[in-house]
């Protein structure tokens, strides 16, 4: 019953039942009543039961008096605060000074007004309930005060902190960028400005692209911010530009600042200017990838290199090669002349094969006179790849044969080159590949070095001859062993109406090569530009002769596409022909419709220009290549010629019957001239004359003839 609990609860300690009896009457209707007879009994009640809010004392009993059960109720904590009052007869030799100092808050003497107990009684418990709101208060107050302590002792330490912060920011050696979320600056260090030049004042309010060196890609800085925006930050190099424009590498990690919502709101770079430690690294790198004698590369460096160029074909299904250069007989130089100046020569040595690489290549060495090259760059082709090692090996042993100046004497020496081309096999490894090269070097030496050699050899004799061809065709030019051969074209009456130049090779050891065995060969290279101009110039001289005898017979030239490329073409065809003094409409252009595959608007131009100037133009081998017919109707073109292999069958053969008739009806439309080449045999003399008049090429009329020998028959005639 919470009104009855919710009573003050009294304890009233007396040996007299009387006063007992009249003191709970006076209280009982006001409070709880609790009673004790003796001092012993009160102590346990007050400190073992419900808390008595009022003690009512009696001083003189048997056994504890009032006084000393009061001291012990002081003296203990639980029973400490509960208000004592002592209660006495009027006659009891008391001192209510002794009371007091126990701790007593009051007396009532005995007999008992009622009136007055329940008055003391109202008033103490009244003052005791205030001191305990008192009490109460002060413990809130004592608590703020220890809260605010607290808070206070907070605000001083991350006061300290944030200034420890702030000198942390001030003085540390690595730059620090602070930007907002949209990325413009906000803050940056003194460190910042000592790295980059730049002044704070000049750094905020701009972006961190005001260090921006442009040599990074752009996917470069988006991957930068998609790591940030996914993951929060960003570490790694970047290579960005001082004021003064200088470019220096840094270890730059980039984090994002979150709220408390996880919203970013900052961006922190903290970088440090690493160029000290990259010149080590390099100086390193120096010494652990690279030979300090030679410069060139060691073998960790070759080893590498080798095995990215294997691992490079290897995903793109092309092929590269590798040189072993040995140089023949060192060990004289070495015996002869002493290490150091050996050293000297090797130094020379890696000076010359370096500045034969193209970029990409590598240059290593692997022993004392031993050099190696990687030729990492990717053929199409085993043969392609072949063909560029052979050239690269000759190349390297004229550099090597050359006379080197040493001590006031000259030094001649030779090298033996091993080539391997790789991959071999699918699984080709870098060690597989070098050790085919040593193979092949060591063939070398078996054959008394001196030369350059293929692992596989089979390839390297058809490469080599190749190769060996070209070299010989450039000597050839020089050496005036080409020769002008024509071949005569007739018109339907048989009446010679042109010549068409084509040229022979006489070749000091093979003899005479067609031009189907060194043309494409000259192909590759400018080298058929020259043959071709010397073939002009010789076709224009013959044609001069002609019209001093007053010959009436045109010539033809056939010409590649490499070389109506070049932008001098239409000046040169047009010097030969004033050079000569020979009337323009007398030559005859052969161009296949392959020109036209490539930059056709160039094409055009030059054919115009050409046209312009009279020059007929011919479309050789028409019909074999491409089919876009369009051209014909666009470009200035007087002649087609049908291709010997259509002509072969056409007397027997529908089909290529037919395609001779179509390229016959093509011809009438636009109204241009039709050779057809070929012509070897009555049949074909029989198919032409039943068709519209076209002009003959072929054995049936004449082969192909030294030029001055062709001219003889001419004045026999
Ligand atoms: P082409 O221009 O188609 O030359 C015609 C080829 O057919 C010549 O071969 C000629 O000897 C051959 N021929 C002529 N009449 C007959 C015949 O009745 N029957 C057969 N089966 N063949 C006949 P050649 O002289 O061996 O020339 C081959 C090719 O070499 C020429 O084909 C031409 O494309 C090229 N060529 C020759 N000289 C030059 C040149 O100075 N520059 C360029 N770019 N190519 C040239
Ligand atoms: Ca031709
Ligand atoms: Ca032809």
């Amino acid at each position: 019953m919470p009104t009855v609990l919710s009573r003050p609860l009294i304890l009233l300690v007396d040996d007299t039942p009387s006063n007992l009896q009249v003191l709970v009457e006076a209280l009982q209707p006001y409070y709880e009543v609790a009673v004790a007879t003796d001092g012993a009994t009160a102590l346990k009640f007050a400190a073992a039961g419900e808390r008595p809010a009022l003690i009512l004392l009696d001083i003189m009993m048997p056994g504890l008096d009032g006084y000393e059960v009061c001291r012990r109720l002081k003296a203990d904590a639980r029973t400490r605060d509960v208000p004592v009052i002592f209660v006495t007869a009027r006659a009891d030799p008391i001192s209510e000074e002794k009371g007091f100092e126990l701790g007593a808050v009051d007396y009532i003497t005995k007999p008992f007004n009622v009136a007055t107990v329940r008055a003391r009684v109202r008033t103490h418990l009244t003052i005791q309930g205030l001191l305990d709101e008192l009490e109460a208060l002060n413990q809130r107050l004592t608590e703020r005060l220890a809260e605010l302590t607290r808070t206070h002792e907070q605000l001083r330490r991350s006061r300290s902190r944030e200034e420890l912060c702030t000198r942390a920011f001030e003085s540390t050696a690595d730059g620090i960028v602070v930007t907002d979320a949209d990325g413009v600056i906000v803050a940056v260090n003194p460190a910042f400005t000592r790295i980059t030049g730049y002044r704070a004042d000049e750094a905020i309010g701009s972006t961190p692209r005001l260090l921006k060196s442009g040599r990074h890609p752009q996917a470069f800085y988006r991957e930068l911010w998609r790591c940030l925006i996914e993951t929060g930050h960003w570490a790694g190099e970047l290579l960005n530009r001082r004021k003064n424009g200088e470019i220096f590498p840094e270890l730059n990690t980039i984090s994002a600042v979150r709220d408390e919502r996880g919203q970013v709101t900052h961006y922190v770079a903290v970088f440090s200017d690493i160029s000290m430690i990259k010149n080590f690294q390099e100086r390193l790198d120096l010494l652990t990838w690279y030979d300090p004698l030679t410069g060139a590369g060691n073998r960790l460096l070759f080893m590498d290199r080798l095995g990215q160029a294997v691992a490079l074909c290897a995903r793109g299904g092309t092929f590269a090669s590798m040189l072993l250069v040995d140089i023949d007989r060192f060990r004289l130089v070495n015996e002869a002349r002493g290490l150091p100046a050996a050293d000297r020569v090797l130094g020379r040595i890696a000076e010359r094969i370096r500045q034969q690489l193209r970029d990409g290549d590598t240059l290593a060495r692997l022993g004392a006179d031993d050099f190696a090259l990687v030729l990492p760059d990717p053929c199409p082709t085993r043969e392609a790849a072949a063909r560029y090692a052979i050239e690269m090996a000759e190349r390297v042993r004229d550099e090597i044969a050359r006379a080197i100046g040493f001590d006031g004497a000259e030094l001649h020496l030779t090298a033996s080159v091993g080539i391997a081309v790789l991959p071999d096999a699918h699984d080709d490894t870098a060690e597989e590949v070098l050790r085919r090269a040593e193979t092949a070097r060591h063939r070398c030496v078996a054959a008394g070095g001196n030369c350059a050699l293929f692992f596989e050899s089979a390839m390297g004799k058809q490469v080599r001859s190749c190769f060996e061809l070209e070299q010989e065709l450039h000597r050839a030019v020089n050496d005036d062993q080409l020769e002008l051969y024509v071949q005569p074209q007739v018109d339907d009456a048989g009446q010679i109406c042109g010549v068409e130049a084509l040229l022979r090779w006489h070749h000091p050891q093979r003899g005479v090569i067609e031009p189907l065995n060194f043309i494409p060969l000259a192909e590759q290279s400018d080298l058929i530009v020259r043959i071709e101009a010397w073939a002009l110039d010789r076709l224009c001289a013959l044609q001069a002769e002609l019209q001093a005898r007053g010959q009436r017979i045109g010539v033809a030239l056939n010409v590649c596409a490499r070389h109506l490329r070049r932008a001098q073409f239409v000046e040169e065809v047009l010097a030969a022909i004033a050079r000569h003094g020979i009337s323009a409409a007398a030559l005859t252009v052969e161009l296949t419709e392959s020109v036209l595959v490539h930059d056709v608007d160039d094409v055009a131009a030059k054919m115009r220009a050409l046209s312009g100037c009279g020059v007929r133009l011919s479309i050789d081998d028409f019909g074999v290549g491409y089919s876009s017919l369009g051209y014909l109707r666009r470009l200035p073109i007087h002649e087609l010629k049908i291709d010997r292999c259509f002509m072969a069958h056409a007397p027997d053969n529908a089909d290529d019957a037919a395609i001779v008739d179509t390229i016959l009806a093509v011809a009438r439309q636009l109204q241009l001239d039709v050779v057809a080449e070929g012509v070897e045999s009555p049949a074909h003399v029989a198919f032409l004359d039943s068709r519209h008049p076209v002009r003959r090429q072929g054995y049936y009329y004449g082969a192909p003839l030294p030029a001055a020998e062709w001219l003889k028959t001419l004045q026999s005639q």
